[in-house]
């Protein structure tokens, strides 16, 4: 641990006057179950660096980081509460309503646990008595509107309440009840609320997706319903996030995605870990890109030269890349088979979603040669998930 997980509050936020970035951001934290304790990771890596955030956007876990961070916790405290985090600190089976009201009990988990946790450290304080500003994401479940707790005319609700509802997976926990309605996970539509965030009189976001995988799996189908739950809720939440981000014309935004596909998302066991990988996750991208995402007018970065290429032996003419990739990158021949861009493409993280959708692999990505490394180069991550 740095130098700067000691610091109170006061000297972060002289430490940030003399050191940060000078830039104005939000830092916005998804939800992915457990694994968005790497967030307290990321929460470490800019507080090193000065990168002290205006407003923290978060939803599920991403909340209940952020909440964290709202009341003041130091470095220590945080990474010391996620480190002895368990299972039983957040999940306890509803044994008795399962037993007695099966398919009408409320959630498979009992809410008690997890109420215990946020009352713990918020008690019940609201977001109008926040020192620092919180922003938390929920859905209506009787109408389907999102909610972002937090904001003006929404801060005088319970803290603690709403970053329960926004950890309320549907189904897991009952939904929870504020002003007369009843709220749950912000993840059915919003995981990584960056457009609400882009909303805060920021000059730009650094987002932290820690749900999506486009990562390949085998025999989910065969590890039982939790898991296919899981696979299912990565497959939306990347889906979401690709026809977020894909069109986006917000600020600048600098996107850490740790590599955290590996970790179920409701396992204990990989908290130090998650941690760590949230901490070299945003050094990494801070390192690349932190100088040109305060200087940039908009766009997703860090950004890369990628050349795109064809396996003519494989392609079998479906259309599908030239219809998925963006405008104008991928052609028919007259043989019937796709032709790839002769040029390296200037790709955000989240470009080239479509190679995952051609049938036969056909299509491979890799760092432009002026980029790639001496050893002879990594893919890009979606050419590794190939490999
Ligand atoms: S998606 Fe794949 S198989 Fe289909 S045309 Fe493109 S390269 Fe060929």
């Amino acid at each position: 641990m740095g130098a700067a997980a000691t610091l109170t509050p006061h000297e972060r936020t002289e430490q940030a006057a003399v050191n940060g970035p000078g830039w104005r951001f939000a830092l916005v934290l998804g939800g992915g179950g457990t694994k968005g304790l790497a967030h307290v990771g990321v929460l470490r890596a800019l507080e090193e660096r000065g990168w002290i955030p205006d407003v923290i956007v978060g939803n599920s876990i991403g909340a209940l980081i952020g909440a964290a961070w709202a009341v003041d916790f130091t470095m220590a405290e945080l990474e010391a509460v996620a480190l002895s985090m368990t299972r039983h600190d957040v999940f306890a089976i509803a044994r008795g309503e399962m037993a007695t009201r099966r398919f009408r009990a409320p959630g498979l988990y009992k809410d008690e646990p997890l109420e215990m946790l946020l009352r713990g450290f918020l008690g019940d304080t609201t977001f109008d008595q926040l020192t620092r500003r919180l922003v938390v994401a929920s859905v209506d479940i009787n109408c389907g509107m999102v909610t972002y707790w937090g904001l003006p005319g929404l801060r005088s609700v319970s803290v603690a309440d709403a970053v329960f509802a926004s950890c309320a997976l549907p189904g897991f926990f009952a939904p929870r009840e504020i002003d007369g309605r009843f709220l749950v996970d912000g993840a059915l539509a919003d995981n990584l609320p960056v457009g609400v965030a882009a909303g805060q009189n920021v000059d730009g976001l650094v987002a932290v997706d820690v749900g999506s995988s486009s990562a390949l799996r085998a025999e989910v189908q065969e590890s039982g319903f939790a898991a296919v739950f899981a696979r299912a809720s990565e497959i939306v939440f990347h889906q979401m996030m690709e026809n977020r981000l894909s069109s986006w014309s917000g600020p600048p935004m600098l996107l850490v995605q740790p590599r955290v596909e590996h970790v179920p998302m409701l396992s204990f066991g990989h908290n130090r870990e998650l941690i760590e990988e949230g901490y070299r996750a945003t050094c990494a991208a801070l390192d690349q890109a932190g100088e040109e995402v305060r200087h940039a007018a908009g766009g997703i970065y860090p950004r890369r030269l990628v050349e795109v290429a064809v396996d003519r032996a494989r392609c079998i003419g479906c259309g599908a890349c030239v219809v998925l990739g963006p405008p104008g990158t991928f052609r028919m021949d007259e043989a019937g088979k796709a032709v790839g861009p002769a040029e390296p493409q200037d790709w955000s993280p989240i470009s080239g979603g479509f190679i995952r959708h051609c049938p036969t692999y056909a299509i491979t990505a890799h760092p432009a040669r002026a980029a790639r490394d001496p050893k002879g180069g990594a893919s890009t991550g979606i050419a590794r998930a190939r490999a």
